[in-house]
């Protein structure tokens, strides 16, 4: 099943490359792979997906100890300090990075191991308060720019989570904006290259809007 999900979505990622003049190179499928078991997330390796991303820290180490394979992990989920420990040794990306005090202990944690972590920040894109992220422009910049001091962060780009909704316009606004806010950060010399956005109910409307990394759980797991 999850083979057969696995090529409908490449195929209706294709598509979507090719109507709105996007290189599918230059977009990475994260199998979202929370909640799923070890024997599952094989399925995706087998069928040859590199990728894999989880939102809980301990479950993203627990697996990683468990899955040997040749892949990388993304951490996508709202993350806590004092968890850092947890995903600094496996997590090749961590996308949600949304405070000062989150990325200094992130480059503190990533020195002591002398790697240089890749980060990208989490921005709230939908004025939703429900929702994590940074939503004013100072803080963004204020955080870009400690993230620039710090010896062992790389920051690679933004992130954002588009509200559950079936209103497109909506959707396409909040990644509108995290494309203008990259933009933004880029003209002023940030050399900021991912925009992760992009979700089962609306991959095509961020593959549109530039998404260089999307990331899918339902699609291709089925239902949690
Ligand atoms: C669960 C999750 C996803 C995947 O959601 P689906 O709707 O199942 O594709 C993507 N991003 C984040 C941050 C998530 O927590």
């Amino acid at each position: 099943m999850i083979s057969e999900n696995l090529k409908k979505l490449e195929d209706r990622i294709g598509e979507i490359c090719l109507k709105s003049g996007r290189n599918r190179s230059e977009i990475k499928l994260i199998a979202v792979s929370k909640t799923q078991p070890v024997e599952v997330i094989q399925e995706v390796l087998n069928y040859g997906l590199k990728e894999l991303g989880e939102n809980k820290a301990q479950e993203l180490r627990d697996k990683s100890e468990l899955i040997k394979e040749d892949f990388r992990w993304h951490f996508i989920g709202h993350l806590q300090t004092n968890k850092v420990k947890y995903v600094i040794n496996s997590a090749d990306y961590i996308h949600a990075v949304d405070s000062i005090k989150l990325a200094d202990e992130i480059n503190r944690k990533a020195e002591q191991i002398n790697k240089k972590q890749k980060i990208l920040l989490e921005i709230k894109t939908s004025g939703e308060t429900a929702k994590l992220g940074l939503d004013n422009e100072k803080e963004i910049f204020e955080v870009a720019e400690f993230c620039k001091g710090s010896s062992n962060l790389n920051l690679t780009g933004l992130m954002t989570m588009a509200p559950y909704t079936d209103d497109v316009n909506v959707v396409r606004n909040c990644f509108i904006k995290l494309r203008e806010i990259k933009e933004k950060l880029t003209n002023n010399g940030y050399m900021l290259t991912e925009l992760s956005m992009g979700m089962t109910n609306d991959y095509q409307i961020a593959i549109e809007e530039g998404a260089t990394m999307i990331r899918i759980g339902t699609a291709i797991f089925g239902s949690r």
